[in-house]
């Protein structure tokens, strides 16, 4: 299941592995065989011009223990939350942390099939699932949500929330999940008007850009 010239990236939780300096940390094979614990590895994808293979580790024990530090360099190895620590990434960092997080979520998640109820097995190096009774595939479930600044007309406030789950003078702007058979125009408005009472016009909702967002139920 590993490969030798391979690089790992590990999760923990809702945790990754950086160096100290907060780059993500990338593992080769022989370390990652020294660690004796269970864990589930998903084939990521292929960087360095398409040279290197690029695994996510999932460890699944209580007690993982890593190395305390990358030999060549001296830089110390600590697992850090993923979602507020993924941002400070470089961009291709923050891809493979998210694109990790977003398998190891689903894997966890998604021992049975939601047909026939029996387990389910990974397939594709981790990337979908099937059935073993009645083989039915499955893959990654997605979660469109959306984010939106509401601007005012004048073009010079915007519209901030504080959610009782922040810390207090914490303000951010409107988030949440499309639902079902929605749209996400529809999803702004009807978050804004949920979240603050105040009505805004669906017409008036302009894309801007896209991210990956692999925490589940937050
Ligand atoms: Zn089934």
């Amino acid at each position: 299941e590993l490969e030798p010239k391979a690089l790992y990236v590990l999760l923990n939780g809702n945790q990754v592995l950086v160096r100290s300096d907060l780059e993500l940390a990338y593992l080769d094979y022989a370390t990652v065989q020294s660690i004796k614990e269970e864990s589930r590895t998903t084939f990521l994808g292929m960087i360095h011009q398409h040279s290197t293979p690029v695994f996510g580790v999932d460890l699944l024990g209580e007690n993982a223990s890593v190395p305390a530090t990358d030999d060549g360099s001296g830089a110390l190895y600590s697992f850090v939350d993923t979602r507020t620590t993924a941002p400070l990434f470089s961009a291709l960092d923050n891809e493979i942390a998210l694109h990790a997080t977003a398998y190891a979520q689903w894997q966890r998640r998604s021992g049975f099939c939601t047909l026939c109820g029996a387990p389910t097995t990974l397939v594709e190096a981790g990337t979908s699932r099937r059935c073993t009774s009645c083989n039915t595939p499955s893959w990654p479930r997605q979660d469109p949500s959306m984010i939106a600044v509401i601007g005012s007309r004048c073009g010079n406030k915007v519209l901030l929330a504080r959610s009782p789950r922040h810390p207090p003078k914490m303000h951010t702007v409107l988030a949440g999940f499309v639902e079902a058979g929605e749209t996400f125009e529809a999803a702004v408005a009807r978050e804004t008007m949920e979240e603050t009472g105040v009505c805004i016009d669906e017409g008036s909702v302009t894309y801007v850009a896209s991210q990956p967002w692999p925490f589940p139920q937050s």
